[in-house]
């Protein structure tokens, strides 16, 4: 779309290359049904924090941080930032599809 140069288009494909390979390998292995992880627990991932009868708390503190993970949230967060910061006449719809699904990149790899 344009919106990139050469160079930043290099370092955001070998990015989100990275994150795939780590939510097809390592991010799976790292799952568990409890995890201290938010980012790996199961049970907080599939709790429902709005609907009671879907929900499900933990008996756990999730107060670890998985480096990768965050990692995969900052290069996600970067797209984003420069999704925003672009605007491109008549491309306004197809920027914001594209925020929203690098808003929440753990959502888009459970689908
Ligand atoms: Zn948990
Ligand atoms: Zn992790």
């Amino acid at each position: 779309m344009n919106i990139i140069d050469r160079e930043k288009h290099k370092e955001f494909s070998s990015l989100l290359l990275q994150c795939k390979q780590y939510l097809r390998t390592d991010f799976k292995v790292h799952i568990a049904a409890n995890s201290e992880v938010g980012d790996h627990c199961l049970m907080y991932a599939l709790s429902d924090s709005i609907h009671p009868q879907f929900a499900h708390p933990c008996q756990h503190q999730h107060n670890l941080v998985c480096v990768t993970c965050e990692q995969l949230k900052d290069a996600t967060l970067s797209i984003q930032k420069l999704l925003e910061c672009t605007n491109i006449v008549g491309e306004n719809e197809k920027l914001n599809d594209m925020i929203l699904k690098s808003s929440n990149p753990f959502k888009v790899s459970i689908i």
